[in-house]
């Protein structure tokens, strides 16, 4: 068994532990990030950031090394309903630098962020690390263990962090509800196609003969397609065949009907998200607190998840300080009450955007261009623009608080 001390342990190394972890790490607390994944590859999570990430990531000094690796500039974001633009927002008219959508293989965001956070002596990573206790004593949480190759680890940590994602174990064990509202009702196939030479560098919602579809070019050379499938009803359509499951594709997306015809030979070529959006009724307890995910989940229409999770850890980075410089003054609840608001307006627009987009029959058809034409004149339309690029503008990297690094122990 392995013994570690830290005045933090992070649990999961996605965006939201990784930005943490670094963010401490700079400001000289001893922080243990511990992974269950061997590896950074997430295949088919979250990869596209808005201008509100990339601002917080940039102010790090992890965009420019993320996007060295790799990705694709989105310049628009439409809504398209039978080929016709019913929403068409130009993220170049934003103000500079950040006016534009990133779409870049997850990997590449958390590899930089490590890389930025390795030469902290004080920040240590441990992968393949799966934490499957609490340890609690005195009605408080004061560590962890992980199982990992080489047996138990347990690490002793004045705040354990719970980033591990839309099914958080440290949530359960800690006794909080996932707190799931099952507002959608559909769920998303993702499908990676060989994307044309054409193939226009925006974020699209198409809404054509079936159910609407989400197309972004993913980096390298794919076109990436999220097919909103009714909920629960992916199982339906699968006994029905494959080549049901691709006419049906094809019927929701006609211009690429040849290349889904092609490209997907086997089931495996498909993978199902089952869309949910969860707010967890409390973000801490004694010595735990949860971020990302885990505390809330969002759909990923609209590519919120990375950005808040991102702007979650530069929101409780100074209050996790000032905790550990003087415990109980209770800066780590005043976390939940500055960011619950902004989740909360995510989650409204977010269902909103669903009702929008999904409402079916002859009505909603006829409704809805007038109602999008409406809509996008009034300041409402404005704010919830301001909403999914942004976030809450006013939140920045506590950048005073760093400390010039202690060097890498051997
Ligand atoms: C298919 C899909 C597509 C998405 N598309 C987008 C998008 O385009 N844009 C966007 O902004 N968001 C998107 N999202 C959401 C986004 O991916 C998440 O909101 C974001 O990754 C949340 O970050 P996180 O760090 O909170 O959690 P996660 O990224 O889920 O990270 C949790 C980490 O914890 C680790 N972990 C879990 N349990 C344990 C354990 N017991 N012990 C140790 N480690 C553990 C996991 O391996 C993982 O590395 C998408 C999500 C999905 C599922």
């Amino acid at each position: 068994m392995t013994e570690l001390d830290a005045d933090v342990c992070v649990v999961g190394g996605g965006p939201a532990g990784l930005t943490l972890a670094l963010l401490l790490a700079r400001s000289g607390v001893n922080v243990v990030v511990l992974e269950r994944s061997a590896e950074l590859n997430r295949a088919y999570w979250g990869e596209i950031l808005q201008p509100g990430g990339l601002a917080i990531l940039d102010s790090l000094g992890v965009l420019g090394p993320a996007r060295e690796r790799g990705g694709h500039e989105l310049s628009r974001f439409q809504f398209l309903e039978h080929g016709k633009a019913l929403l068409d927002i130009d993220y170049r008219a934003l103000p500079r630098p950040h006016n534009y959508l990133l779409s870049m293989p997850q990997r590449h965001l958390l590899a930089a962020l490590l890389d930025a956070a390795r030469p902290y002596g004080n920040f240590r990573y441990h992968d393949r690390n799966r934490v499957t206790e609490l340890i609690r004593e005195n009605g408080r949480v004061q560590g962890v263990v992980a199982r990992g190759p080489s047996g138990n680890t347990v690490v002793r940590a004045r705040w354990v962090v719970g980033a591990d994602g839309r099914f958080s174990l440290l949530r359960r064990l800690a006794g909080i509800p996932h707190g799931r509202q099952d507002v959608f009702d559909f769920d998303v196939v993702w499908v990676k196609l060989p994307a044309a030479a054409e193939t226009l560098p925006y974020a699209r919602i198409l809404r054509s003969g079936g159910s609407p579809l989400l197309t972004y070019p993913s980096w390298p050379d794919s076109l990436q397609l999220g097919w909103t499938v009714p909920h629960g009803g992916y199982a339906r359509m699968m006994a029905e065949g494959l080549d049901q499951v691709k006419a049906e594709l094809a019927r929701s997306a006609p211009p690429y009907a040849s290349l889904i015809d092609a490209a997907i030979t086997s089931v495996a070529d498909l993978s199902l998200l089952d869309v949910f959006a969860a707010r967890a009724p409390r973000w801490s307890v004694p010595g735990l607190v949860l971020i990302g995910d885990s505390a809330h989940t969002h759909s990923p229409i609209g590519a919120q998840g990375i950005n808040l999770a991102i702007q979650d850890a530069a929101v409780l980075h100074p209050l996790l300080l000032k905790e550990l410089r003087a415990p109980g003054a209770g800066a780590v609840e005043e976390f939940e009450r500055r960011r619950g608001p902004d989740i909360a307006r995510v989650l409204r627009v977010q269902a909103m955007q669903a009702r929008g987009m999904n409402s079916g029959g002859r009505v909603a058809r006829f409704v809805r261009p007038k109602a999008t034409r409406i809509l996008t004149r009034t300041p409402l339309f404005g704010r919830i623009t301001r909403e999914i690029v942004h976030g809450n503008p006013g939140i920045r990297v506590a950048a005073e608080l760093f400390r010039p690094p202690e060097p890498a122990k051997e």
